[in-house]
């Protein structure tokens, strides 16, 4: 930024310059100005040869040698100054005008050819002011600009993405840069494939996305990740950040959107990436008191043009943001951006895979362990990590070593955590237990319920905003029909999280607030929606409530039934979590010891897969037949 401003100060120090050479010579001393009495005398004399008589100045060529002789010394010199134009003996000058009646009868009688211009006056005027205004006028402009941390564009040329848009014609970003985030990977390759060649995928049939949306928190590397599909595709690449689209004149942006898919598809096949998409894709309406004009019209705008267009050209739309949750629903729409690629924060292996990346242009002692490294670092993001390598190069190049060792990593460590800490992104060992416990509560609950879903992945990785870990449930099945007995379920494996906290600590955390929230509504819908409560019968009460996605503020709802009916619906919410409270804590205790190995491999690994779940399930049942049979021999004995 700082190089970027320098060179455009040049630019205008080297405009203005040229702006005064310009004035010079077209009303300098190219030309010398000589008295009318003066011209006269040259005139009567003989030595003019040529005039252009124009409305308020005549121009001549005249004889230098004439002039030596008849002019005062100066008034020759300065003429003999100027340049010879149209012979080594003459030189041209310029006289204002002086009424004069005799003149075209003088030239007459003197022979001299003349003639008369009109001397275009507007010519004139546009070189001498107005050209210097519009430059002024530009610069000034520049320093608003500037001064105003690169508000408005209207001076640069108005709906122009250009100064905004930054294209590279070839990344060298590869999917080799990007490490840790495999599967990201693979849900992109397919885009790759087309790109280099539309034509195959076309010919099979093949169905492209037009919007691929890449969720994930910041620095986890969303950017990078788009970067190496163009790269690997060799396509070019036109970046843009949301937030730069929405300007403050009404039109702008919209102009913006147009002009940046316009240019796309003159570079097709190629790769067009909106950064923090959120920023102008917030959903409508939400943004609360003065409804957003401009955002919106640059939404539309987005839309009718992904709309308008077809991927089969060849461009594709990549977007990133970390708060999907807002983003206005017409943009996840099926033919814009409905697939969705998620991009956690990496893992234990993950971490290294990306220290290693970043460490290949490091000279490293071979004391340094990368895997050390990365189980010192859990939740930090790909560009943590990418710092962290950097800041312990640059602490062992102050201290002049030949290479980095294991004490730079940990000093860099140390100054990256103190970063993030303020920033609230690392938990500290003790949360990271609690955390282990709460999802090793969610994933044996699950284990242990007919009707809940399989648990595919348990994590203790800091997920988004708000979410500590998670455990997914894979669905075997989708399903639109759900049994009481499935429901109830469910609200087990909700409460499991909790439980599990109370079993261990003897206290629960705040963590389990979501879950907490998600099981009362979940009983509540059972209860007033699906009449699944015997006490109440089969009666809805409340109105179904919309918005999945999103969480635009409802308008309270009339409520038609009585304050009766309003406790009984609260008891009964109240029995339901209750009694999923009690059968998750028989069960929790049951398999402590479950519970204490799922934590144990939880906070080593931090990452659990179904793979790695069956193999300690299996362990846990084999220890437990192991000590049943045992206890039976005891039993045999005495
Ligand atoms: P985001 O767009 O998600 O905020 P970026 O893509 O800008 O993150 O990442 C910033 C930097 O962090 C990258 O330029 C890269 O150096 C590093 N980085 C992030 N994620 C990774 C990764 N998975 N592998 C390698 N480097 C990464
Ligand atoms: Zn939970």
């Amino acid at each position: 930024m700082e190089r970027k401003s320098q060179l455009t100060l040049w630019y205008w120090l080297g405009l203005i310059a040229l702006l005064i050479g310009m004035q010079y010579y077209l009303f300098g001393s190219q030309v010398a100005t000589i008295p009318y009495s003066d011209f006269k005398t040259l005139l009567v004399a003989g030595k003019v040869h040529q005039a252009t008589i124009g409305p308020s100045s005549i121009s001549a060529q005249i004889d230098i040698q004439g002039a030596k002789a008849l002019l005062p010394a100066e008034e020759y010199k300065r003429i003999a100054a100027t340049p010879a134009l149209e012979g080594a003996d003459t030189r041209r000058i310029v006289t204002d005008r002086v009424d004069d009646p005799q003149l075209t009868a003088e030239l007459q009688a003197a022979h001299v050819r003349y003639s008369g211009t009109a001397e275009n006056p507007w010519l004139r005027m546009l070189l001498g002011w107005v050209v210097p205004i519009g430059l002024l006028v530009l610069l000034w402009g520049w320093v608003m600009r500037r001064g105003a941390g690169g508000g408005s564009g209207l001076m640069m040329g108005v709906g122009q993405s250009r100064a905004k848009l930054y294209v590279e014609s070839k990344t060298a970003v590869r999917f080799a840069d990007v490490a840790g985030i495999d599967e990201a990977k693979q849900e992109l390759e397919e885009v790759v494939q087309f790109l280099r060649n539309p034509e195959r995928v076309r010919g099979l049939g093949g169905k492209i996305p037009k919007g691929v949306l890449i969720v994930g928190a910041p620095g986890t590397g969303k950017t990078l990740l788009a970067k190496a599909v163009a790269g690997e595709a060799g396509v070019p690449f036109l970046s843009i950040s949301g937030s730069e689209f929405v300007e403050m004149f009404v039109g702008v942006g919209a102009a913006r959107v147009r002009d940046l898919f316009a240019q796309a598809q003159q570079r097709a096949p190629c790769i067009i990436f909106i950064d923090e998409l959120d920023a102008l894709g917030k959903a409508r309406g939400i943004s609360g008191l003065s409804g957003n004009d401009e955002r919106e019209q640059t939404l539309n705008q987005l839309l009718v043009q992904m709309d308008g267009f077809d991927s089969q050209n060849g461009v594709i739309i990549l977007a990133a943001t970390n708060r999907p949750e807002i983003l206005d629903p017409a943009l996840l729409r099926p033919g814009r951006f409905d697939r969705h690629v998620a991009i956690d924060r990496p893992d234990i292996k993950g971490r290294e895979a990306i220290l290693r990346v970043h460490a290949k242009n490091v000279v490293l002692s071979p004391a340094v362990d990368l895997a050390i490294v990365a189980a010192k670092t859990p939740g930090f993001a790909g560009a943590d990590l990418a710092n962290i390598v950097n800041e312990a190069a640059l602490h062992a190049a102050r201290a002049n070593k030949k290479a980095v060792e294991p004490e730079d990593f940990d000093e860099a460590i140390d100054r990256v955590v103190a970063g993030l800490e303020k920033r609230n992104r690392v938990m500290n060992p003790k949360e990271k237990e609690t955390v282990a416990y709460h999802e090793a509560g969610h994933a044996l609950v699950a284990e242990n319920r007919p009707h809940a879903d399989r648990v595919s992945k348990i994590s203790i990785i800091p997920r988004g905003i708000g979410a500590l870990g998670y455990t997914q449930q894979l669905p075997t099945e989708d399903r639109y029909l759900l049994k009481r007995s499935e429901l109830l379920d469910r609200l087990d494996v909700l409460l499991g999280g909790r439980v599990a906290e109370e079993l261990v600590y003897g206290d629960v955390s705040t963590g389990a607030q979501d879950d907490l929230q998600r099981a009362t509504d979940m009983a509540r819908h059972m209860v007033t929606q699906y009449g699944m409560s015997e006490r109440l019968g089969q009666v809805a009460f409340d109105a179904v409530r919309g918005g999945a996605f999103l969480s635009v503020p409802q308008t309270p709802q009339t409520v038609s039934y009585s304050e009766e009916t309003a406790r009984i619906i609260d008891e009964e919410v109240g029995r339901l979590i209750k009694d999923a409270h009690d059968r998750v804590a028989q069960t929790l205790t049951a398999h402590r010891a479950g519970l204490e190995a799922l934590a144990r491999l939880l906070l080593t690994q931090e990452v659990v897969d179904r793979a790695a779940l069956d193999a300690l399930l299996r362990t846990q049942t084999a220890s437990a037949e192991a000590l049943g049979a045992a206890g039976a021999q005891d039993a045999a004995a005495a």
